[in-house]
């Protein structure tokens, strides 16, 4: 074992807090990282504020963790000690069910194993603690490689908000032409922002915030429609084929639904505590939407983001934070007062 400085959650409204936490020692197939940086994802915010239910205390939050290769196992075929990588939001699943025979470990129909929070029954059956930590051990079948030459803070956050929108994205096949809508624009959606539009794109932006109307243009993005405004909702009328739909609190769809072309779907990304309200089949029936969602994506997947975002020169827009900042900046991020994402310098634990 080794111990690793980390900040943890100790109860819902307590704050994160300075812990000590022990890693295993790496195994024959295991890496052993020390991580510099990690991004502060809103799914942190749910999970340590019991928003999706229950958990146990204290937990270490924390998966879109970027850092440097300090060990090898003795069978580690696929990284050396100085590779930069990455690790998002499973460390590991049961590698033999449909899901993860086809690389979609996400879905894993035994449950993937979670970054933090999650019992690890392949290695020591404790349970996982997550990034915003000196250091982590993940086998190497659920290790990233960081392409050469991208800033590693910057691409911290392409764990997960960039596979979560790249996933569904390339679900859907999107392409050159395409009219994409993303509605809200924090963590996730600005990842969706960029990514569609180097796919090819026409994006427009939902944003509830009339302030990042200027900021959503910088992104790339061709349009912005503040959603609060029935009239330019009403505007954006059949204009889009799909669009991903990132905000982590309860709200109704429909009126989005509007705004999709005959064929068009609405993918489900954020996770909002409270229930929202029921989608309106009628408007599924006249114009053969879909209604769906998708979680994450794949290991192998998630590599191709990484080097489809290394050609395309794209990461993420984000602010550094010190460890002892991560509570101010939970609380800007629940405000929506973040472009786009908080990364927490490890160094300063
Ligand atoms: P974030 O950075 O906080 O962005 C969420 C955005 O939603 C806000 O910037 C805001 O954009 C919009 N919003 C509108 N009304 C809101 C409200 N009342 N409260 C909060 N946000 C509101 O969050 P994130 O890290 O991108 O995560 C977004 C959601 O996706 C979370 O629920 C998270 O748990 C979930 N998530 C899902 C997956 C998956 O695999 N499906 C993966 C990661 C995260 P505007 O100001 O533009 O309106
Ligand atoms: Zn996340
Ligand atoms: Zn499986």
């Amino acid at each position: 074992m080794t111990q690793a400085n980390a900040y943890a959650a100790t109860s819902p409204d307590a704050g994160l807090e300075p812990i000590t936490i022990e890693r295993r020692d790496p195994g024959a197939h295991d890496v052993e990282i020390a991580i510099e940086f990690c991004g502060l994802c809103h799914s942190d915010i749910h999970t340590v504020r019991e928003e999706w239910g229950g958990i146990t205390f204290p937990l270490v939050p924390g998966h879109e963790i970027v850092g440097t290769v300090s060990h090898v196992g003795a069978e580690v075929t696929q990284f050396a000690v100085g590779d930069a990588v990455g690790v998002g939001c499973m460390v590991d699943s049961c590698r033999e069910c449909d899901s993860c025979l086809e690389g979609e470990e996400q879905y894993c129909s035994r449950g993937n194993t979670g970054t933090y929070g999650a019992t690890d029954p392949r290695h020591d059956g404790e349970m996982t603690q997550g990034g915003y930590s000196s250091s982590i051990v993940v086998d190497e079948n659920y290790v990233l490689s960081i392409p050469e030459g991208m800033d590693r803070a910057a691409a911290a956050p392409l764990l997960c908000a960039g596979i979560t929108t790249y996933s569904p994205l390339r679900y859907l096949d999107v392409q050159e032409g395409d009219a994409v809508g993303v509605i809200g624009l924090g963590g996730l959606g600005h990842m969706a922002v960029k990514l569609a539009k180097a796919l090819g794109a026409t994006v427009t932006v939902f944003t509830t915030s009339a302030g990042k109307t200027a900021a959503a243009h910088e992104l790339g993005a061709d349009a912005v429609v503040l959603s609060t405004d029935p009239a330019a909702m009403a505007a954006a009328k059949d204009s889009l084929n799909a669009i991903l739909d990132t905000v982590a609190a309860s709200h109704d769809i429909n009126p989005y639904m509007r705004t999709l072309a005959r064929d068009g779907a609405l993918i489900q990304l954020g996770l909002p505590s409270d229930d929202m309200p029921p989608v309106n089949p009628g408007l599924l029936i006249r114009k053969r939407l879909a209604y769906g969602g998708s979680l994450i994506g794949g290991i192998a997947e998630t590599q191709e983001m990484l080097d489809f975002c290394a050609e395309h020169n794209i990461t993420s827009d984000i602010e550094i934070v010190r460890a002892d900042e991560l509570n101010e900046a939970y609380d800007r991020m629940v405000a929506g007062d973040v472009k786009y994402r908080f990364v927490l310098d490890n160094s300063t634990l």
